[in-house]
């Protein structure tokens, strides 16, 4: 990642597992990895009794630390839906505490997360969707939320078949608009780094580059971007 002029990114915690896994890589590195933590969807019926509690630890022990992915999927097989609902709202609210960021994984659960989110009123933190793939119409309603939303465009989309999502980011704000590759999953179409076929995160200059050409958005823009993101509120 050094190597193609990346000078800062942001790695994502999924379980408790990998909590420990990521803070490590981000104590080794200091200045190049901005450790999130948070429990994603999948993992929220693996979770122990005392999840909430050791991930408010993380987040305290890494001031700069953001809070994801959590969110919400009915794409599963077993969503274990109620759960689900659950843990999403409470680190929601411990990020509104804490005043971090969050990283937002959602699929296939667009009414119930909106609804979510509204019944926080005023008492939400910044958000990131991950590799949105919602319609406009999803956008806009996410964007009305009295908080700064953002989205993040996955070199995955650069697949044919994902055109639809390319129309949806071009009618984005164009300040709202982050990068990401998701690796080691959703593989670009012809990615210039693999580790063992799966994604490797150096293909971020791809989606950089997408960005650039297709959208205009310089690389500039993209990391003030970043950057408003990940500073604390003023509130
Ligand atoms: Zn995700």
């Amino acid at each position: 990642m050094k190597d193609i002029g990346i000078t800062q990114c942001v790695v994502n915690g999924t379980s408790e597992n990998d909590w420990t896994l990521v803070a490590d890589l981000s104590t080794r590195h200091p200045d190049f990895i901005i450790p999130s933590f948070g429990l994603h969807p999948w993992k929220v019926a693996y979770a122990s009794s005392d999840w909430l509690a050791i991930l408010e630890k993380f987040l305290i022990s890494f001031p700069h630390s953001t809070l994801g992915e959590c969110g919400l999927d009915l794409w599963i097989k077993e969503p274990h839906f109620p759960r689900q609902l659950d843990a999403f709202s409470m680190q929601i609210d411990l990020a509104h505490h804490l005043n971090r960021p969050v990283t937002i994984h959602a699929l296939k659960a667009w009414q119930p997360l909106i609804q979510l989110l509204q019944s926080k009123k005023q008492n939400l933190p910044k958000l990131l969707f991950h590799s949105f793939n919602g319609s406009i119409e999803i956008a806009q309603q996410l964007l009305k939320l009295p908080t700064d939303v953002y989205f993040s465009f996955s070199g995955h989309f650069l697949h044919n078949r994902k055109e639809k999502v390319r129309k949806t980011f071009a009618q984005l704000p164009q300040d709202r608009i982050l990068a990401e590759t998701d690796a080691p999953d959703m593989l670009p179409p012809s990615p210039q780094f693999t580790f063992k076929e799966q994604n490797h995160p150096a293909n971020l200059a791809q989606t950089i580059a997408y960005l650039k050409t297709t959208l205009n958005l310089e690389p500039k823009v993209f990391t003030q971007n970043t950057l408003s993101f990940l500073e604390e509120s003023s509130k």
